[in-house]
């Protein structure tokens, strides 16, 4: 049981960080992967993740009800949902739907 909500926080992070690399990678073509600013960005977003009482019940925080995020990092998640949403098509359509479903 235990192991089994292990395992769908660890894919979610995945998810996450496939996510932010995907948007680092068309805006800010930083060549040695993520940038300074998307990797402040990761880290603050899995600590979020680590601490919300609701993560079994949502699959993205941009989607809670309660607001774990902070102004700045909330305008600049939703940013990288909005660009990278999208093109996740290509590498996890049932994520998407799922992700489109919760909206
Ligand atoms: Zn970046």
């Amino acid at each position: 049981m235990g192991s089994t909500k292990l395992i769908k926080k660890k894919k979610e992070k995945e998810v996450l960080s496939l996510m932010i690399s995907l948007y680092c990678k068309g805006n800010h073509k930083d060549s040695n992967g993520l940038c300074e600013t998307c990797n402040e960005l990761l880290v603050y977003a899995c600590e979020r993740w680590e601490k919300c009482p609701f993560t079994e019940k949502k699959t993205f925080c941009s989607a809670c009800k309660i607001h774990c995020y902070n102004d700045e990092m909330r305008a600049r998640i939703k940013q990288v949902m909005r660009y990278s949403g999208p093109r996740m098509l290509f590498y996890h359509p049932i994520l998407l739907i799922k992700h489109l479903l919760i909206k």
